[in-house]
């Protein structure tokens, strides 16, 4: 007969490695999936909060995750209609890193995954796609079905397979979208010798378009933000207009721009803005952007999902490593998570509503009010900083997941 997996993972991004991380360490027997064989994708996000940095500090990994290349930012700027203007900080955070690590995801998740390798109880498969899931005669889920053609069973299914998840469908959780007006263009503009890379600023707002830049090392990871569908026409204009409307919006980036020699240098990366009113089903939990895919608006979809995956631990952990029915427990997760995910997505529905649209139609002609305040008055910067650096209902690692089972 064949082995019954403890949990299985399927998704090894952000949610899905660290519930892995946190259930491995606690003693639970986890298989995580993989679809990809390596984490070295360019579209997942940079942006390590405070919060998520606190999770590492609580298990003690903190001093070891920054020796990752990255870059710290504890204050945040925004170039816009050709000035710049401060508008968060995170230096009085209440926590051991008081910045946003800007470290490739591709680090973090190795690191991850390193540090998960040392208990047995942590299995991680790269290159295996789950394809759906295999019920018991009652309708409970009781595993998965991969692109292979093998089953694996298991005592409970989580669902942390992102923004397009397979099992979130296949399970039938009811899906509520909330609408995204835009998308994201991706694409790297190497530094040049010489240049100070703070000299372009991390988001740029002008003539009409948004440009973030992320600083990594000898390029800067940029994503311009355009209208839901406008690729088409933008590919038709062709690539000197793209490189002209990059050079117009953020001009820091004139000298490296001829690196974009094609559009095959540009990714389009489709942005959702949804939630499932029910994340659980027996024998099946969804975390992460699984449950509720975010927006890129203020960089902190990582950091949910990492919410999640510790919450998840917290509340699952124990029960699963004294062989309990989780089920009774499944919808816990979401009571804890649910206010925190639709706060977030409430204010980047706003941002969406308020920044993003009236900027890409071009009306956003002077600057607002409240980016005028928070320049003018450092104390009142704190706030965004709060929101961004930990989120609501920030989730800390319980005291027995903290220590190492062995
Ligand atoms: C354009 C864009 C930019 C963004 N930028 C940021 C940012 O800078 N900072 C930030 O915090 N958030 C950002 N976000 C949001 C962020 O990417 C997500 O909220 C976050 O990655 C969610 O983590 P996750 O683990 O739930 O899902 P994901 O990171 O999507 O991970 C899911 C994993 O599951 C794997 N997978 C999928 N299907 C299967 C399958 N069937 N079988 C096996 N494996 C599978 C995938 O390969 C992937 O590794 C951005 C989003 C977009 C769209």
């Amino acid at each position: 007969m064949a082995e019954v997996h403890h949990v299985i993972i399927v998704g090894g991004g952000p949610a899905g490695m660290v519930a892995g991380l946190l259930l491995a360490r606690a003693g639970v027997p986890v298989t995580i999936l993989e679809k990809h064989a390596d984490f070295l994708r360019d579209f997942r996000g940079d942006t390590v909060h405070p919060s998520t940095l606190e999770l590492f500090h609580e298990i003690g990994l903190l001093e070891e995750l920054l020796k990752e290349p990255h870059a710290a930012i504890d204050t945040m700027t925004l170039n816009l209609l050709g000035g710049r203007y401060t508008i968060a900080t995170m230096k009085h955070l209440p926590v051991a890193a008081r910045f946003v690590a800007m470290m490739p995801q591709w680090d973090l998740l190795d690191f991850i995954a390193g540090k998960g390798r040392k208990y047995p109880t942590f299995d991680l498969r790269m290159s295996t796609e789950a394809t759906g899931l295999t019920y018991d005669a009652n309708g409970r889920v009781s595993g998965v079905t991969l692109a292979s053609g093998a089953t694996l069973p298991a005592r409970l299914v989580i669902a942390a397979d992102g923004r397009r998840s397979v099992l979130r469908d296949a399970a039938q959780l009811p899906l509520e979208d909330l609408g995204a007006p835009m998308d994201v263009l991706w694409f790297r503009i190497p530094v040049p010798a010489g240049m100070d890379m703070s000299e372009v600023a991390l988001g740029t707002i002008d003539k009409g378009g948004m440009v973030v830049a992320i600083p990594r090392g000898d390029y800067w990871q940029c994503a311009q933000i355009i209208e839901k569908g406008a690729f088409a026409p933008i590919q038709a204009r062709g690539i000197a207009a793209f490189r002209d409307k990059i050079v117009a919006i953020a001009p820091g980036l004139a000298a490296g721009i001829d690196a974009i020699q094609s559009f095959d240098d540009v990714k389009l990366l489709s942005v959702a803005l949804d939630r499932l009113t029910r994340w659980s089903r027996p024998g099946l939990l969804a975390i992460g952007d699984a449950a509720h895919a975010m927006s890129p608006v203020g960089g902190v979809g990582i950091n949910l999902a990492v919410q999640d995956a510790v919450a998840t631990a917290n509340i699952l952990a124990s029960p699963l490593a004294a062989g309990a029915n989780p089920d009774p427990l499944l919808a816990k997760v979401q009571d804890r998570r649910w206010a925190p995910t639709t706060r977030m997505q409430t204010i980047q529905r706003f941002a969406h509503q308020n920044i993003i649209e009236p900027m890409l139609r071009g009306e956003i002609t002077r600057v607002p009010l409240a980016v005028r305040l928070l320049d003018r008055f450092p104390l009142l910067r704190r706030i965004p900083g709060r929101v961004l650096g930990l989120g609501f209902g920030r989730q800390h690692v319980q005291s027995p997941l903290a220590k190492e089972f062995q």
